[in-house]
């Protein structure tokens, strides 16, 4: 899922990525296999900076700071 020129295609973000804390990340990726088939890339949100999106700031399933991006 990831393109040579960037992680983050224009459009292709709500629908296929999930922002999750630590503790949510294997079952994002869990998630991400069922829907999707093929393993997600995990991105560790504080290594990575976007120069035109903001990750959300919270993992989407509880309310700790969302760390990894699932995509
Ligand atoms: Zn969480």
């Amino acid at each position: 899922m990831i393109c040579s020129t960037g992680l983050i295609e224009e459009g292709a973000l709500e629908s296929t990525m999930y922002v999750v804390c630590r503790e949510h990340l294997e079952l994002a990726i869990e998630q991400f296999l069922d829907e999707y088939e093929e393993a997600p890339d995990v991105v560790d949100l504080e290594d990575t900076h976007f120069a035109a999106w903001d990750p959300p700031k919270q993992c989407e399933r509880c309310d700790k700071p969302g760390q990894y991006l699932v995509v």
